[in-house]
C-alpha cells in the first residue's frame, strides 16, 4: 500500500521508517524495510503497525545507504510476516516491494515451483523476486525488462540486488509512484507527503516507464529502453 526507497551518503532506515509514517493515514496491515549492509541486504519485517517494527529493529537498525521500505494492505495472502514485504528470491540477492496485484501469478508460480524454486509466501509478490533470480542475465535493468513483459496486472515495483548494489530500480502500471530528487541523494515513493521533508523536486511516474535511481542520477526510459524526459514537478504545498 505505501513504498518508499532511499539512495545516498545518509543511512537509508531512518528515512524509511519516516517515509512510512508519513504514508500511514493510506492504511495497512504490515510493514518491512530491506537494506543493503555493504556485504548482504537485510530484510527486517513484521504484521502489525509500524511501531511493532520499529521496536523489533530498536536495537540493530539495518545500517546502510540503500533501502526500500513497505507497508501492506493485503490482497493475495493473510496479513503475516512471511507475507509482509520486502520479499525475495530463494539465494536472497533480490528483492522487491509491490503495490497492486500480479494477476497472473498463479501461472507463473506453478512455473517456477517446477524449475525448482521454492516460496516462502502466500502472495502474488514473491513470484516477481524469483522471476528475476530466473530470468538474471548479470544485468538488473535488462532483466527487469524481461520480467516485466511476463507479468500482467497492476503495480508499483521497486527492486534492488545484492549483486549491483549502486541503483534501486522501479516501474509502475496503473499504481502511483514519485521519485524525489535530492543532491547526492534520491528517493522513491508512492506518494509525495513520504518524501516532502527530504525534497520538493519530483519526478512523477507515468504507466510504463521505468526508472533507473543512482545516488546521483535518475534514468527514465520505457520498458523497451527509450529515454524519456521527464519534467521536474516542484512542490509546492505542505503536507
Ligand atoms: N498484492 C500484494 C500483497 O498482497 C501487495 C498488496 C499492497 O498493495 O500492499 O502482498
Amino acid at each position: 500500500c505505501g513504498i518508499v526507497g532511499y539512495i545516498g551518503p545518509n543511512e537509508a532506515t531512518p528515512f524509511l521508517i519516516e517515509g512510512l509514517t508519513k504514508l500511514e493515514y493510506r492504511g495497512y496491515d504490515s510493514a518491512g524495510i530491506a537494506v543493503f549492509d555493504g556485504n548482504r541486504i537485510k530484510i527486517e519485517k513484521s504484521v502489525g503497525r509500524l511501531g511493532i517494527l520499529e521496536k523489533k529493529i530498536e536495537t540493530h537498525q539495518p545500517k546502510g545507504h540503500i533501502g526500500i521500505g513497505h507497508t501492506r494492505w493485503a490482497t493475495h495472502g493473510r496479513p503475516s510476516d512471511c507475507n509482509s514485504h520486502p520479499h525475495t528470491d530463494c539465494s536472497g540477492k533480490f528483492v522487491v516491494v509491490h503495490n497492486g496485484i500480479i494477476e497472473n501469478y498463479l501461472h507463473l508460480k506453478e512455473e517456477l515451483l517446477t524449475k525448482g524454486h521454492t516460496f516462502a509466501s502466500e502472495t502474488d509478490t514473491e513470484v516477481v523476486a524469483h522471476l528475476l533470480e530466473e530470468h538474471y542475465d548479470g544485468n538488473l535493468e535488462s532483466t527487469v525488462k524481461k520480467i516485466l513483459t511476463l507479468i500482467e496486472g497492476s503495480y508499483s515495483l521497486v527492486f534492488m540486488s545484492e549483486d549491483e548494489p549502486d541503483k534501486i530500480i522501479c516501474t509502475k502500471q496503473d499504481n502511483p509512484l514519485v521519485i524525489g530528487l535530492g543532491e547526492g541523494e534520491n528517493f522513491i515513493a508512492s506518494d509525495i507527503p513520504a518524501i516532502i521533508s527530504r525534497t520538493r523536486k519530483t519526478y512523477i511516474l507515468s504507466d510504463g516507464e521505468l526508472a533507473i535511481v543512482t545516488k546521483d542520477s535518475v534514468w527514465v526510459m520505457n520498458r523497451q529502453g527509450v529515454p524519456v524526459t521527464k519534467k521536474v514537478f516542484e512542490v509546492n504545498w505542505d503536507a
